[in-house]
């Protein structure tokens, strides 16, 4: 019998491409992106056809033959191989545990019952022109620019759409899109979002202007069939429109004609276990590769994009307005702590700008990034105070559920009667969570509609649209939140919007932070005043709360100077040889003692020099011990990102055969450090 040999990709660590023979007639060999049923040790696993061929390295008959191939699905596209194979390069991981785990679950299962059963229900289903599309709205002078720079850029063009917060950058991605599909027969347009919670609000817009337009959703709270059914109308160019969060990036997009990352700063775009990609910069570099358009839209750039756009690398549009006519951004006030002394979290000033907006039926928003009622309790006679047995950490008190929770390991106590050590039973909550300010307010505004949403307020699937609806719909007057309520929301009626306690940020070792505080300032605050003022109604303001009132960066948040924030960090950046001057990666190692963490960070930083490289002193991790285990890193420095990629091939396959007991992993690009 002739047969060919399939060389398979299979999500297996180390080496992942192995050899099967295959028995087929000449001209009846599978093709490269099919999928294939193999066994593997005492498992059978699906897997990728990478390569087919006709001879192999090993004598043809100690090779297994492979199982079965799934023909129903049409083959994954040569280009799509290629981006699982950069980004296994990029980030040094084998392809196969990159590929594999980038489809759907239900494909990679033994049974094809549930592939058939959504192969057959996306025969049937025909796209539905159930209403006439809403208009679009006239879009001002700088949108049409933008959404006509977009929809008519051809090949290779990444563009910044820096736009103020409101400025309707939504509204130009739509007419953008809408360019495309006219113009592109049969092609694809993704656009990603950095929150779940805002696929809702957009996959409403869509389909509300597309009718007749197949629109897929791809993101981590799809049921697997539901999954499954998506994954496969991209897959098969049904669906011309493909929303989603950051591992929509690996989507399946064979016409795939212009690529929308809205909110491109946001850190969840970086995935942060596992294979840690960034799906913005794999975007860039899909877009490359396919020759398309790329947007990136943020009204605070990350600054690797702003400094793109500042050396001409990418094409900066800009937005300076709030779209909506009369709307305006707003007036941002710093309140400082030390002269209006807050009485539960809250200094009188606010509180009376709160009362105002009650008084004339507005919303208002405080923003507070950190939940649970207190981040700790004490003893204040011994000094007890309540530290996770298991984590460098606090146990977080929960005063509705009762409870005491570690945020790092998920440990649960009842909150103790009395202190443990000295049995004092005053014991006393330090510091505010929003489950606090929320009993506060309720105690000040006892009339008012108060809502808070955070992490343990939506943990019921379907929770956290509900209340966003409630909020939308108008039935809340004060909406108490954690960055979960920061980004993107159209909030209509907000006219207020407080910020607790921003203050921690300012003095973080982490030289990310105050990107990062600013863009998340500017895209809360961004949430007032978006519609029309009306006859009466109040100015809209944003008040931050702070100790440090005199700190260029809240200087730069009062006058929404994103511009001069960014070109003086980037100044800074240079000047440190910090990123994006400086290219970096980060080894991590855990274990049980913190010495043989360390232990095994020095001999790793031993294994190999290399020219052009730096390699810093293993030091522990400022969470140093999380459920048990210590943590340390080592941080690999590079001005060139080529020596950076040569020197960690190298160093890894010298890392993989030291065959030490430590857990370890390697994070290209990393965001927190
Ligand atoms: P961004 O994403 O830039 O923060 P959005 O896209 O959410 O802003 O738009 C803010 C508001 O402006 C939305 O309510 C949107 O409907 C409205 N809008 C956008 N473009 C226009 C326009 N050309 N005319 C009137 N309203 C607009
Ligand atoms: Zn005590
Ligand atoms: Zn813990």
């Amino acid at each position: 019998m002739a047969y060919c040999i399939l060389n398979i990709a299979l999500d297996t660590p180390l080496t992942s491409c192995f050899d099967y023979r295959w028995p087929c007639a000449a001209g009846e060999e599978p093709l490269v992106g099919q999928l294939a049923l193999v066994s593997f040790g005492r498992r059978e696993v699906v897997g990728l056809i990478v390569a087919v061929k006709h001879d192999t390295d090993v004598p043809a008959d100690k090779l297994k033959d492979a199982l079965g191939v799934r023909s129903q699905l049409s083959p994954l596209s040569p280009q799509w191989i290629a981006l699982a194979a950069f980004a296994a390069d990029y980030y040094q991981r084998p392809l196969g545990e990159v590929a594999l785990p980038g489809l759907p679950k239900n494909l990679r299962v033994l049974t094809t019952v549930a592939l058939d059963r959504a192969l057959k229900k996306l025969a049937k289903s025909a796209p539905v022109h159930d209403h006439t599309p809403l208009d679009m709205p006239v879009l001002n002078g700088a949108q049409q620019e933008a959404a006509d720079a977009i929809g008519g850029a051809q090949g290779f063009t990444p563009i910044l759409l820096y736009g103020v917060t409101g400025s309707g950058k939504t509204e130009v991605y739509l007419q953008a899109c809408a360019q495309v599909l006219a113009r592109e027969e049969g092609g694809q347009i993704l656009i990603l979002v950095p929150e779940i919670n805002l696929t809702p609000q957009l996959e409403g817009n869509i389909r509300a202007r597309f009718p007749g337009v197949m629109l897929a959703t791809l993101h981590s709270s799809l049921s697997e069939g539901e999954r499954m059914l998506h994954w496969l109308a991209a897959h098969q160019g049904q669906a011309r429109i493909i929303l989603g969060t950051r591992l929509a990036i690996l989507a399946s997009l064979p016409h795939l004609k212009l690529i929308v990352i809205d909110e491109e700063h946001d850190p969840s775009y970086k995935q942060q276990e596992g294979l840690r990609y960034s799906a913005r910069d794999l975007a860039v570099w899909r877009a490359r590769q396919l020759n398309i358009p790329i947007v990136l839209g943020s009204a605070t750039p990350s600054l690797e994009s702003w400094h793109h756009a500042g050396s001409g690398r990418y094409r900066k549009l800009e937005l300076r307005e709030r779209a909506v006519k009369d709307a305006v951004l707003p007036r941002v006030k710093l309140l400082d702590m030390e002269r209006d002394k807050p009485v539960d979290g809250i200094t009188s000033y606010l509180t009376a700008a709160l009362r105002q907006r009650l008084e004339r039926g507005e919303q208002s928003l405080l923003f507070l990034n950190r939940r649970g009622y207190a981040p700790v309790i004490c003893c204040e006679s011994c000094g007890w105070i309540s530290n996770c047995t298991r984590c460098t950490s606090f146990m977080v008190l929960h005063k509705p559920e009762h409870r005491l929770r570690c945020h790092h390991c998920s440990l649960e106590l009842r909150i103790p009667r009395h202190c443990p050590t000295c049995g004092n039973v005053d014991l006393q909550p330090l510091g505010r969570g929003t489950q606090r300010v929320e009993e506060g307010l309720q105690q000040v505004f006892p009339q008012a509609r108060i809502l808070r949403i955070d992490a343990d307020s939506t943990r019921l699937k379907g929770s956290a649209q509900a209340a966003f609806d409630t909020v939308h719909r108008g039935d809340v007057d004060i909406l108490i939140g954690t960055q979960m309520v920061a980004k993107g929301h159209d909030f209509k009626k907000l006219t207020l919007v407080g910020i607790l306690n921003p203050d921690t940020a300012l003095f973080s070792q982490d030289y990310r932070a105050s990107e990062r505080l600013f863009a998340q300032l500017m895209q809360v605050a961004g949430r007032a005043g978006r519609a029309a003022r009306t006859e009466g109604g109040s100015v809209s303001e944003v008040l931050i709360q702070t100790r440090y009132a005199s700190h260029p960066l809240y200087s730069a948040v009062v006058s929404h100077d994103y511009d001069r924030f960014a070109t003086d960090l980037l100044a800074e950046r240079r000047q440190a040889a910090l990123p994006p001057y400086l290219y970096q990666a980060l080894l991590r190692a855990e274990a049980p003692e913190l010495e043989t963490a360390i232990g095994f960070l020095e001999s790793a930083r031993d294994a190999l020099v290399f020219h052009g490289i730096t390699l810093n002193d293993p030091i522990p991790m400022t969470m140093t011990r999380v459920h048990n285990v210590d943590r340390a890193q080592l941080l690999v420095e590079s001005p060139s990102r080529p020596a950076l990629q040569a020197f960690l091939k190298e160093w890894l396959a010298l890392l993989r055969a030291m065959k030490s007991r430590v857990k370890w992993s390697l994070e290209v690009d990393p965001l927190d450090i």
